[in-house]
């Protein structure tokens, strides 16, 4: 099907109710109609999904959407179906399904009713799928999260090295590739080992305009002056990031004790408390949550107004996305980190358990966060630079936006050894 016979914009407004494309999704609905191989690298909330949904639901045959996460897939597949009068217009196809199941997903997928079949990369690997989606007509595939199959991405899955071997065995599809993760070291890598080196690039901004960068030496006096910080913003929604749950809990009751409405996030509450705790953010009944990265997958607060790392993040792709949570309204937004050298020591012994490569790849990433809690550069240039994208740190938006373009003078030492913590 050629693009230009489809009035797209049309369609946009008939299956999802908008009136106007998001950024670069245009063009790259356009490339994928084109049957292009495409590539897409867009930050977290950029409208990646409708970028090979709305392809789908026009064209013949059935798009296979590869992703990692199943309760993403039901999601998505329940969003889908809200969306046509058809249950059968979108399937997920995993482990789960009964017999009965996994024969309704086939006819549909054969009557030509489905238009996006959702899979888990494991369930790709399967030889029964594998054959029958052979002989059925396969309009494109789409890789989501496509960092997933590089190590140098920041959630890497085995199972991801194995879909090019797949996806050839069901002859030339089209492949579209979909990421927030902007490094040129990982873009190299997804288009190397899906063999699409001829792919069209669609990569946006990763220019976060209304954030302030600010990186604080982390001295004994962390506590007070994180106080003073939620003071200075008082009644303002903020998020504290802590590596470990015990630092959760001992930042979390400072602040109550100091008369801030703040409750504890992490890994180790039963997911009822959990849920609370993330209702209680998003309802406003507090002002704070303190942390582990644990919090904030799939959390959308348009008046996130502070995102604190207490300790420092493990890679500057964390950093980008956890301080992406701040300020999603276009509002102020303002992220701060604290920055030691015995937190770097920190992060180092955590990683020399885990095998070598890890612990290389993980060591390079660490050097980078630290090069950007010492620089005296722009930190939005340093962080942009990072993703491949050139800043002009004088006339760019938002470019008086961090403390070393603030007031250059400051510059951030670890300094440990002076004050031993
Ligand atoms: P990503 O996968 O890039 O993180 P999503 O696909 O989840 O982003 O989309 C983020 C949000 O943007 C969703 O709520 C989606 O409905 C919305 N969105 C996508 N495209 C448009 C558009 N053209 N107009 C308005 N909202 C859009
Ligand atoms: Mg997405």
């Amino acid at each position: 099907m050629n693009s230009n016979e489809i009035d797209i914009h049309k369609e946009l407004k008939k299956y999802f109710g908008f009136s106007q494309f998001k950024g670069l999704q245009e063009q790259v609905i356009k490339s994928i109609l084109n049957q292009e191989n495409t590539f897409v690298i867009m930050p977290t909330g950029g409208g990646k999904s409708l970028c090979y949904q709305l392809p789908a639901l026009i064209q013949e045959g059935t798009a296979i959407v590869v992703s990692p996460l199943i309760a993403l897939m039901k999601n998505q597949v329940d969003a889908i179906r809200s969306l046509s009068s058809e249950n059968g217009v979108a399937h997920v196809l995993n482990s789960s399904l009964t017999k009965t199941e996994i024969a309704q997903v086939k006819k549909d997928i054969t009557s030509g009713l489905t238009k996006l079949l959702y899979v888990a990369p494991e369930s790709l690997t399967k030889e029964e799928y594998v054959n029958f989606l052979k002989n059925v007509t396969i309009s494109f595939v789409a890789i989501d999260e496509a960092h997933c199959i590089s190590e140098w991405g920041h959630d890497f899955r085995p199972e991801y090295r194995n879909l090019k071997h797949i996806i050839k065995q069901l002859g030339d599809v089209p492949i579209i590739g979909l990421t927030a993760t902007a490094t040129p070291k990982v873009q190299e890598d997804i288009l190397k080992n899906l063999d699409m080196s001829d792919a069209t690039t669609f990569k946006a901004s990763f220019n976060r305009p209304n954030l302030y960068y600010e990186v604080r030496t982390k001295t004994k006096n962390i506590e007070s002056d994180i106080i003073r910080f939620i003071k200075q913003h008082k009644g303002k929604s903020g998020i504290i990031y802590c590596l470990s749950r015990k630092k959760v809990e001992a930042i979390a009751e400072v602040l109550q004790v100091n008369g801030i409405s703040a409750v504890p996030y992490h890994a180790g509450l039963d997911a009822k408390t959990r849920a609370k705790h993330q209702d209680m953010f998003l309802m406003e009944d507090v002002d704070v949550v303190v942390a582990t990265i644990a919090f904030g997958m799939g959390i959308d607060k348009p008046d996130v107004r502070f995102v604190i790392h207490h300790d420092i993040p493990k890679s500057l792709e964390s950093y980008y996305q956890e301080t992406g949570r701040a300020g999603r309204d276009g509002g102020e937004g303002h992220c701060l980190a604290y920055y030691s050298y015995k937190d770097v020591e920190k992060l180092e012994k955590f990683m020399s358990g885990k095998p070598v490569a890890e612990q290389e790849i993980g060591f390079a990433l660490l050097q980078e966060v630290v090069a950007y809690a010492e620089t005296s550069m722009s930190r939005r240039r340093f962080l942009l630079h990072y993703f491949g994208e050139e800043f002009d740190d004088v006339n760019g938006e938002g470019a008086d936006m961090d403390d070393n373009v603030r007031n250059p003078k400051t510059k951030v030492e670890a300094i440990d050894e002076v004050v031993k913590l």
